[in-house]
């Protein structure tokens, strides 16, 4: 098949000249889940580690994650049927191969997570207590502080950072928000790279290595502003995507920082069309935006029930698993009955497992809810599907490496193979520390190697970009209108113009107010993800998984294979 040529995109952000510059051996932007691990496994073998975060450390989706996470722990489970639910939900493009070392490896990584404090619930004979959630055959969900899984987990990586924050093998810097990835002159973005192979042709790649990256930095003395780090690896750990779309679960800074920047600097991206949009998010009215409070998946494998606006129960007559159905099956069903009773949600029905039980298994929703005047103990709550997770990302091997050599990519931002079309519940705590640890090791082992060093920071060809903050909104809003949990060539065609229309150079346009700043910046890579996103949606002509297109509803076994989409050296985004 050849490649199909879209839109061109810039190939760095506008932002002012570094005005200072230093050295690490290996960079890891972000501080979820894979970028505490990748960080504290890379201190020990690495001379020189820089953790770097836009925020505080506390931070990312990770903090958010309620079910838990998933291995299979207990002597009835096993990898092999832990293996066999989470291609079941992939929709047949999961690689399998990814899919093995994500359950093989995940038990292990989970008994660190304890032995580095994370207090999991127990059950009443002293093991780590075990719950299911939808698409799981088998009780193999960890959990922490009932609903508050990510917390506990984010509180004691943070805790382990923190105890050696101040060792001279690492160093940690909050409030710096990175840029762009450089890249030499010297290209080795290897197409013979898992990545890659089997691209079929027309992309040039010749991007060079990775040796650093740009970052803008609020209030560090002498690194205050705009700088450059330079160093032989970056690891990419910056989350997903949530406010691309109007409504989500993700928190405010989940704005593709780290896809966009892989994308311009040549790294090539896959399963973008497959976005995972949660069923059961809090309706809090047809207004709301930004992020939204999840009704978590266990609340449904704890025996509560969807019902439409008129209290009929649905989901037995779509799918055998009824609530605790694939995600994707879930959400669209819901999205079809709120069509047929022509209302905007659904009703989560809980009464029956009792107010005691809500107020302990689930203290935080509980909270939650009854912030918003709900208790559900008496009345089933209103829900409706909203952004929640991202299976595409940057394309890498089973050690995080992208097509970009020296770039990897660990966690949401990633895409390793392992969801497919559709991420099994409380499989992604999982893929970000199974494979942080990977690209940690492999980082090392280069390093070790000598096969892993300095470069020169070339200038790429294909200008900069920056898109006012003004404009945010307006691609949430055309985005989740036509690229969201339903669509057609029509309304992604129709997408495609509209952000098309988006003005890519505020920064040159006098009449448009707009400077180089964090809202821009993060405003220009929502605008990336989006066309990028909107691209392989167009392409793909058939419904699987998380992407489900109306003008073809059904799998194709043509299509059962991953699209990539990356930029050529001219900044023509192309897909595959
Ligand atoms: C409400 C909610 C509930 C969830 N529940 C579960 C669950 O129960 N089980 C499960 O497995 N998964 C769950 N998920 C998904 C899971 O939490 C995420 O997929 C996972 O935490 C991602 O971890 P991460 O380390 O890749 O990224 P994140 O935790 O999102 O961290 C990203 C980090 O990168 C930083 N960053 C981003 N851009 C930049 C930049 N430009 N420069 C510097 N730093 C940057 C951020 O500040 C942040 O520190 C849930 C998600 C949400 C939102």
């Amino acid at each position: 098949m050849s490649a199909t040529p879209g839109p061109r995109l810039a190939r760095s952000l506008a932002a002012p000249a570094p005005g200072w510059t230093s050295e690490a051996d290996a960079i890891v932007v972000g501080s979820g889940i894979a970028g505490l691990t990748a960080a504290l496994e890379l201190r020990t073998h690495v001379p020189r580690v820089l953790l770097v975060t836009k925020g505080r450390l506390l931070s990312g989706s990770t903090v958010w994650a309620q079910g838990g996470i998933a291995a299979a722990l207990d002597p009835s489970d096993s990898p092999e049927a832990h293996l066999a639910d989470t291609l079941a939900a992939g929709g047949g493009l999961s690689d399998p191969e990814a899919v093995q070392v994500l359950v093989t490896e995940g038990p292990q990584r989970v008994r660190e997570l304890v032995a580095r404090g994370a207090v999991f619930d127990k059950a009443a004979d002293g093991d780590i207590a075990l719950t299911r959630e939808g698409g799981h055959r088998a009780d193999r969900i960890a959990h922490a502080g009932g609903d508050a899984t990510g917390a506990e987990i984010s509180r004691a990586l943070v805790a382990q950072i923190e105890a050696v924050r101040h060792d001279p093998g690492i160093e940690v810097v909050e409030n710096a928000l990175v840029l762009d990835v450089l890249t030499t002159l010297d290209g080795s973005s290897s197409r013979d790279s898992a990545a890659v192979s089997g691209l079929a042709g027309g992309s040039p790649l010749a991007s060079g290595r990775a040796c650093g990256v740009t970052l803008h930095v609020r209030g560090a003395g002498s690194r205050d502003g705009v700088g450059a780090v330079l160093a032989p690896a970056v690891v990419l750990a910056t989350g997903g995507i949530g406010q691309v779309f109007r409504s989500s679960t993700n928190p405010a800074g989940a704005t593709g920082d780290g896809i966009a920047a892989a994308l311009r600097a040549g790294a090539v991206l896959g399963d973008l069309e497959f976005v995972q949009f949660h069923p059961t998010v809090l309706w809090l009215g047809s207004g709301a935006k930004g992020q939204l409070p999840l009704i978590s998946e266990a609340v449904r494998g704890e025996g509560a029930l969807l019902l439409d606006v008129d209290g009929h129960r649905f989901m037995p007559a779509v799918h055998e698993m009824a609530e605790l159905a694939p995600r994707d099956v879930v959400a669209h069903a819901i999205v079809r009955q709120m069509a047929a009773t022509g209302a905007d949600n659904v009703l989560l029905d809980a009464r029956h497992l009792g107010r005691e039980f809500l107020r302990t298994r689930f203290p935080t929703i509980n909270a939650r809810l009854l912030e918003a005047g709900i208790d559900w103990s008496e009345e089933p709550v209103p829900v409706a599907p909203a952004q929640h997770y991202y299976s595409g990302g940057v394309v890498t091997d089973l050690d995080g490496r992208s097509s970009v050599d020296g770039l990897y990519a660990v966690g949401e931002v990633a895409c390793t193979g392992v969801h497919g079309a559709n991420r099994l519940a409380s499989n992604s705590l999982l893929e970000g520390i199974v494979f942080a640890s990977r690209a940690a090791r492999d980082v090392a082992a280069r390093f070790d190697a000598g096969e892993l060093k300095p470069g020169e920071p070339a200038e790429r060809p294909g200008g900069s970009a920056l898109v006012a903050a003004a404009a945010r909104s307006r691609i949430q809003k055309v985005t989740s209108a036509g690229s969201g949990v339903i669509r057609s060539a029509r309304s992604l065609a129709e997408v495609d113009e509209r952000l098309g229309a988006v003005r890519a150079d505020a920064h040159l346009a006098a009449e448009v107010v707009a400077e180089p700043q964090a809202a821009e910046w993060e405003t220009t890579n929502v605008h990336h993800v989006a066309r990028a996103l909107t691209c392989a949606a167009w392409l793909r002509e058939e419904t699987r998984g998380g992407h489900y297109r109306t003008d073809f509803p059904k799998p194709d076994d043509a299509w059962k294979r991953r699209i990539k989409v990356w930029l050529d050296d001219a900044g023509v985004l192309t897909a595959e």
